[in-house]
């Protein structure tokens, strides 16, 4: 099975602003009154994206990214300190 791959050429979606908007969604398709036979379908879809989220953009313990850092993980290498 193929795995779901995130790319954001969009300057404005980081994959750490992706993830947030992710988070989100799945809360308020958990919250939605409706569907409820597709809830599961759209939450677990919005899950693989989020996990293809954190393997480009690996998380510490601490919920920080750090120096954590993948090929495609968005970071200005050349500037980032954090
Ligand atoms: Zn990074």
């Amino acid at each position: 099975m193929a795995d779901t791959v995130i790319h954001a050429p969009h300057p404005a979606d980081t994959l750490k602003m992706i993830r947030e908007t992710l988070c989100q969604a799945q809360s308020a398709i958990t919250q939605w009154p409706a569907d409820e036979d597709r809830k599961p379908v759209h939450l677990a879809r919005l899950g693989r994206l989020i996990n293809d989220i954190d393997r480009q953009r690996p998380l510490g313990p601490d919920g920080k990214h750090g120096d954590r850092h993948t090929q495609t993980c968005g970071c200005d290498h050349l500037s980032e300190s954090r």
